[in-house]
């Protein structure tokens, strides 16, 4: 079908966005049910309203606009919370592209025989307790007690921040009770890496997405002077981190290329300078694009935490905060995805996602397909985020066509 976005008018949409939620270090701060999102909430429904499409809200605050068809529904969407200081295009590009389509679609008078829905999905960034909150809650994988007694990053448990808005602990785990039958979900996103400017392509193909294994770990051993503690005989905790943390990076380097292993928390203590740390807190993040690549680094890396534990007379210790699982998208939707580019002339490559994103939550109830677009120099959650227009204008016409195809 031979129909294209109005890239003026998404634009538009993309900068008036831009304006809620400024912050005063000329970035995007807007949260999941701060005031800022509260308020974008209501510019993203009226949007869909005024476009005419009936919009619906769930009890986890995921918005939705709808075009009624029969059988199982085409989806698109992704996010329009923001970290704090963020850009303006790390998510709301796959929200108001997926928005532009379906008002062309209406426009053209098109009549595609399934069911399409925009989305947008809360606290994608994981501002408040884990992340892909809103996606959770849409596919029914949250657990109760943690969102009810965790502590969100700004310190208050999440039944504080939701006082005063219409939503509860309640209403975001019965979420998914409200969602329709899912045939695709499709998510345009900003590549936040530099793959795709470097080769020099608009157009990025996901075609695994990387899972994560998030571990909250320390080790042990025992506070003493540091004038006087001889150093052979010290049982210094942050040693032991640094030992860790140099060897694990290695390890993975060496033997699993293109896996990721992060020490991104540290936590000495007590934390005094003349005092050798009996305790040093960390936080380990695991990323692979294949499952059992995953696991077999987890299960080789606490070997060796435990093994520089022992040779260091400390003690390790870890538990388990998150975990998300790699997600491969389904060669049908790559073959559409590719075939669509091709008719539209617009070079693309394939790649790998190594952040993770709600459309690997949405894998679960539905097949998934993910097109990136590049941004200027990788760079992303930050005000310096940028995009070029035309390559978002491509990103959103091969969204168009790859609706259209799936739809029917
Ligand atoms: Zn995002």
């Amino acid at each position: 079908m031979d129909i294209r976005i109005n890239l003026d008018r998404l634009k538009d949409d993309i900068e008036s966005l831009s304006k809620i939620g400024r912050d005063p270090n000329g970035g995007i701060t807007r949260p999941s049910f701060s005031k800022a999102d509260i308020e974008a909430q209501e510019w993203l429904k009226e949007k869909i309203k005024s476009a005419g499409f009936a919009v619906r809200q769930d009890g986890a605050g995921n918005i939705f606009g709808r075009l009624e068809g029969k059988g199982k529904t085409i989806m698109a969407g992704s996010h329009i919370d923001s970290v704090i200081n963020g850009g303006k295009f790390d998510g709301p590009v796959g929200v108001l592209s997926a928005l532009e389509c379906l008002r062309r679609i209406k426009e053209e008078g098109l009549n595609p025989s399934k069911p399409l829905e925009v989305a947008s999905f809360t606290d994608e960034e994981g501002n408040l307790v884990g992340d892909f909150m809103g996606s959770r809650a849409f596919t029914g994988q949250l657990n109760q007690e943690i969102l009810e007694k965790d502590i969100t990053q700004f310190g208050t448990p999440l039944p504080e921040i939701l006082k005063g808005t219409e939503f509860s602990i309640k209403s975001i785990m019965e979420a998914h009770k409200q969602r329709p039958e899912i045939e695709a979900f499709l998510e345009l996103h900003i590549e936040q890496g530099i793959v795709l400017e470097t080769e020099n392509k608009p157009i990025g193909i996901v075609e695994h997405i990387a899972g994560k294994h998030h571990k909250s770990c320390s080790f042990l051993g025992e506070s003493s002077h540091s004038g006087t503690a001889p150093l052979e005989l010290r049982h210094d905790a942050f040693l032991g981190l640094a030992d860790f943390a140099l060897k694990s990076t290695q390890h993975v380097a060496t033997k699993h290329y293109g896996s990721m292993v992060t020490i991104g928390r540290v936590n000495a203590r007590p934390g005094v300078f003349s005092v050798v740390p009996g305790q040093a807190d960390f936080s380990l993040d695991i990323r692979s694009t294949s499952k059992e690549t995953l696991e077999e680094i987890e299960k080789s890396l606490l070997a060796l935490a435990e093994d520089v534990a022992s040779t260091r007379g400390l003690n390790f210790t870890s538990k388990v905060v998150d975990k998300t699982e790699p997600v491969s998208i389904p060669s049908r939707i790559i073959e559409i995805m590719k075939e669509e580019c091709e008719k539209l002339g617009y070079p693309l490559m394939t790649l790998p996602s190594g952040a993770g994103h709600d459309a690997q939550i949405l894998a679960s109830v539905a097949d998934v397909g993910m097109i990136f677009i590049p941004c200027l120099d990788g760079i992303s959650h930050s005000p310096r985020e940028m995009i070029k227009w035309e390559d978002l204008e491509k990103g959103a016409n091969l969204l168009l066509q790859v609706i259209l195809r799936l739809a029917g």
